[in-house]
């Protein structure tokens, strides 16, 4: 099946008791047994739920996988992977990491005896030399958040293999749609649903999606240990947003190269960090690895101030100022003081996340309308 068939169909069959073509929103908190022990496969919401086995079974078809596990959160599944691990293991993950990521190695896991080492990961060899008997984990993040940076997967997995380490991606900013870790070798993709799998919103929830049975019945029993479930409703109104996945991802795609190649040309532009541009470092990479380029973008203002890219943030009227990304409605940001101001001022410049540098998440409205509103407010800077 093609990805859009999967999209609207697999994993979800009419609802045996009615017909019903939707999975109903089974909202409830236990399930009544025929004698003690004896059920039907249903005991406890927090082990399993029926609308989110559904989404269950859509997620691991979307990314190739045999199996996927959905969470209250990104972070919630994202925990879940970290806990597989032990103290005095070692991670290898990139010094360009969605912010949330890095606060949880660095503040909650580190105090458990877990090493990271964050590492520019934008050339595979520069791992190799981090390497050593207790690495367990290579963390992966591609296309980066926000600087639009891209990891060569395949290279990744490959060093991995011969040196019996895990490899996760964060495939967030992709979506399924557009790249398909498992398919490169890569042993677990996370994704913060919250974003393009949700795509309107709505809801916060994560998942991970893999292959294995043995690393799947491990992650099943962490999460039902540790209890970051997410709700029915939740898991119905993904399942509702994934019926859309593939056109959404298609306008995203139009859209993110209209307005990337529209700002790359606009001469108070400085800097566009698009992954689809033929002089993005990782360009050629990227081309293998992804169907497209995706409707997240950066740039810079030639005048570097934060009173300047402000100013822009509050003169957009289509934009919407906020956090987030991946929704039908396009967002603008401003990474140095939202997302990362966590991260001190000069790391953060040498990295290029300078105090002008915006990020834009394109939504699926008209391009026309939005490059009208990046004009007008562009003039205002
Ligand atoms: C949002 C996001 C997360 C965290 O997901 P939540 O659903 O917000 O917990 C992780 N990684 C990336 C790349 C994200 O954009």
């Amino acid at each position: 099946m093609k990805f859009g068939t999967k999209a609207v169909h697999a994993g979800v069959a009419p609802d045996p008791s009615t017909g019903a073509i939707m999975t109903p929103i089974f909202q409830t908190s236990t399930y009544v047994q025929e004698a003690p022990a004896k059920h039907k496969g249903y005991a406890y919401a927090r082990g399993a739920n029926p609308t989110r086995n559904t989404l269950q079974q859509s997620l691991a078809a979307l990314e190739n996988g045999k199996f996927a596990i959905c969470f209250s959160s990104g972070m919630g599944a994202t925990d879940a992977v970290i806990k597989l691990l032990n103290p005095g293991d070692e991670v290898i993950t990139s010094n360009d990491l969605y912010g949330g990521s890095y606060r949880m190695f660095k503040r909650v896991f580190e105090k458990y005896g877990i090493k990271f080492h964050f590492t520019d990961l934008t050339h595979a060899d520069n791992v190799k030399p981090l390497i050593n008997n207790k690495t367990k984990l290579f963390w992966l993040e591609t296309p980066t958040n926000p600087l639009m940076n891209i990891v060569d997967i395949k290279a990744f997995t490959d060093i991995a293999k011969k040196n019996n380490i895990l490899v996760a991606v964060d495939n967030t900013f992709a979506s399924p749609y557009l790249q398909n870790p498992l398919d490169l070798g890569a042993d677990i993709v996370m994704h913060s649903v919250t974003k393009y799998l949700g795509g309107h919103s709505d809801v916060i929830m994560g998942a991970l999606v893999l292959n294995d049975e043995k690393l799947y019945q491990e992650l099943a029993f962490i999460q039902n240990s540790c209890g970051a479930v997410p709700g029915p409703q939740d898991s119905f109104l993904v399942l509702r947003g994934i019926k859309t996945l593939h056109l959404r991802m298609e306008r995203h795609c139009i859209n993110g190269r209209k307005v990337a190649e529209y700002l790359k040309k606009h001469p108070k532009v400085g800097k566009v960090y698009w992954p689809g541009f033929s002089d993005h470092p990782n360009h050629e990479i990227a081309k293998k690895q992804m169907r497209d380029f995706g409707g997240m973008l950066s740039f810079t203002l030639k005048d570097d101030s934060v009173e300047k890219a402000n100013k822009l943030m509050v003169s957009v009227e289509l934009f919407s100022l906020a956090e987030s990304l991946g929704g039908v409605e396009s967002l603008i940001s401003h990474p140095a003081s939202m997302t990362h101001a966590s991260i001190p001022k000069e790391e953060r410049i040498k990295s290029g996340l300078v105090d002008s540098l915006i990020r834009l998440s394109i939504g699926v409205e008209d391009h026309e309308d939005l490059i009208a509103d990046l004009e007008q407010a562009l003039g205002k800077v």
